[in-house]
């Protein structure tokens, strides 16, 4: 029997995408054998994390005020919003430094297997932003995987309907591909090349 102390890490390590009782035990050990430092480290981290970070309430990415300094940047064309499925996207796009619009970040994408469906994807947030009068072009820069795709289709009957034109990356990015491993060349082109919805 392990003590229940010990019981309860591994139990709560296997939070952690992909990590299952086997290696939730590996980790627990390494962290209190071999690195109690790092584990305090982490257990801060996570704790502060948690009190600090939000969603800006423009955006949606994660933040430590109620709206992130990109969001409230006079610098930006505020008539374009860039939507994109995670921060390391935007990440990607903000690479190629051949946009100065705006960004939504979905914080991930339409998963029915999931059970990830627009009401979980808070799609509603996403369409009282971009019909804030000022946005006249929503870029849909999801993945061009299949539940990017599948996205990126919902989203554009979505504010098709409420009047606001929408358009999608080209298709430079290759089939199947994820901006993350697209060299960002090829998604400067893709946005250059974006065509109407
Ligand atoms: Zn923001």
């Amino acid at each position: 029997m392990l003590p229940s102390t010990l019981d309860e890490l591994i139990e709560a390590l296997r939070c952690l995408p992909g990590v299952g009782p086997k290696s939730a035990q590996r980790m627990a050990y390494h962290l209190l054998q071999r690195d109690q430092r790092g584990a305090g480290r982490l257990a801060t981290a996570l704790q502060k994390s948690l009190a600090v970070l939000r969603h800006c309430e423009r955006c949606n990415t994660f933040t430590e005020s109620q709206i992130c300094e990109r969001c409230a940047s006079t610098q930006r064309d505020a008539s374009l919003l860039c939507v994109v499925e995670m921060p390391a996207d935007l990440a990607m796009i903000e690479q190629t430094q051949a946009y100065n619009g705006l960004y939504y970040v979905l914080m991930g994408r339409l998963s029915p297997l999931d059970g990830i469906g627009p009401r979980e994807l808070k799609l509603d947030k996403l369409l009282a932003r971009a019909s804030d009068g000022v946005v006249r072009e929503v870029i849909l820069a999801t993945n061009f995987t299949n539940e990017g795709e599948a996205t990126a289709h919902t989203i554009s009957e979505l504010l098709t309907a409420r009047g606001l034109h929408a358009s999608r990356l080209s298709r430079g990015v290759p089939v199947g591909g994820e901006l993350e491993h697209t060299d960002s060349g090829t998604i400067a082109q893709a946005l250059v090349e974006r065509r109407a919805l």
